[in-house]
């Protein structure tokens, strides 16, 4: 076992801060050292700053904690840490991660650094090798540290469900989606504006579907990754459910599977993580339900601790080739359990 690595999480009193600190308790391999959040939560303890809404306690150890800000400087007074988890808003997360990875590895939970060229875009089972991107991003940008994006949250599970199809020639996906309320962050949408309602519409989700895809499924030549050649459509609504995103997923293969083929191809994926026993990897990333009318967010987010994706309805497609429906916890393997994951691989790498 690695020697325990102490981390600090950058927007600890978010939907997805609180996740990383519930599945840190009892962490065989990272300890939760020092807690950061905005200006308006700086200086205060946890309990106080933050409305704590898991199914779980709040740690108390966790409760009386201060909660930094979000510079290196008050991190660095609040606690000595080897590692960051950062789950920002976008639009702050680039500057601050910059700042942070010159001499910490961090692991980002936002889009600023998705999609630049020497930053992996990560899913442990689904491109491990993506991770030697980070030596050629320390010499380009001469850190110690570095930074490493996992995929948004809808995206990971459909890229979990593509690998494994790659083998039949992927060339067109067609994805609807139906997601949760915690995918837009705490306190997130207006209850008067999701009771009762479907919200079709999710800013930017559609685009990071469609053009993250490419790059998690591209091939890394050695020097760069290769972006897959398969096109993304998507289209992105809001559900009054409170976690767990469901998606309609079409696909169009080259050579056309049988019901049974496919159903193998899903459950017998595994990856690097199943192979290396990583703490956080599932036994199975994929779970195939029979029932006609699985999965569902209420029955199917937590299964392999909220880490696997549950397929279910695979069906032929009289337009595309074949088509099914996909189910993922979205705080749990679409962010935390996911960010974890990817330090989890990037340490038994010897890169973190
Ligand atoms: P959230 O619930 O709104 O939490 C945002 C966090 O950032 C809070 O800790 C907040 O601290 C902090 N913050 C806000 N403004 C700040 C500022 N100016 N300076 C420093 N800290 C600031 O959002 P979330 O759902 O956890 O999402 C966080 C990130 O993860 C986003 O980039 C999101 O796109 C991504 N993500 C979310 C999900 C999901 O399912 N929710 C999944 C995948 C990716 P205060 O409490 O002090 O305001």
């Amino acid at each position: 076992m690695p020697q325990k690595r102490k981390v600090a999480i950058l927007g600890a009193t978010g939907a997805v801060g609180q996740r990383y600190i519930q599945l840190l308790q009892g962490h065989p391999w990272f300890k939760v050292e020092v807690l950061a959040a905005s200006e308006r939560s700086a200086g205060k303890k946890y309990k106080d700053a933050c409305n704590w809404t898991m199914e779980s306690e709040l740690p108390k150890e966790i409760a009386e904690m201060p909660v930094a800000d979000t510079t290196v400087e008050s991190v660095e007074k609040t606690g000595k840490v080897d590692l960051i988890f950062t789950s920002l808003p976008g639009d702050l997360a680039g500057k601050v991660e910059e700042e942070f990875a010159v001499a910490y590895p961090v692991f980002s939970k936002a889009a600023a650094h998705r999609m630049e060229k020497d930053v992996p875009l990560l899913i442990p089972e689904v491109n491990p090798d993506h991770a030697a991107l980070i030596p050629i991003q320390q010499k380009n940008r001469g850190w110690k540290g570095f930074i490493s994006t996992d995929p948004n949250c809808s995206t990971i599970q459909m890229a979990i469900t593509l690998k494994p199809l790659m083998q039949f020639g992927l060339s067109q996906v067609m994805v609807t989606t139906m997601q949760a309320l915690s995918g837009a962050g705490y306190p997130g949408v207006p209850s008067l504006d999701i009771l009762d309602n479907v919200v079709p519409f999710i800013g930017k989700e559609e685009e990071k579907m469609e053009y993250e895809s490419n790059k998690i499924l591209g091939t890394f030549d050695g020097k760069a990754v290769q972006n897959a050649k398969f096109t993304v459509s998507a289209s992105c609504n809001r559900v009054h459910v409170k976690d767990g995103h469901l998606e309609s997923v079409f696909v169009k293969l080259d050579k056309k599977p049988s019901l049974a083929e496919m159903e193998e191809a899903f459950s017998k994926f595994i990856g690097e993580p199943q192979k290396l026993k990583l703490p956080s990897a599932p036994q199975n990333p994929i779970i195939v339900r029979k029932e006609v009318n699985r999965p569902q967010p209420r029955y199917d987010r937590d299964a392999g601790n909220g880490m696997s994706v549950v397929v279910g309805r695979i069906r032929s497609d009289p337009i595309l080739t074949m088509k099914y429906m996909c189910l993922g916890h979205n705080t749990i393997r679409g962010a935390a359990g996911g960010g974890i994951l990817s330090a989890e691989l990037m340490v038994a790498k010897g890169l973190a």
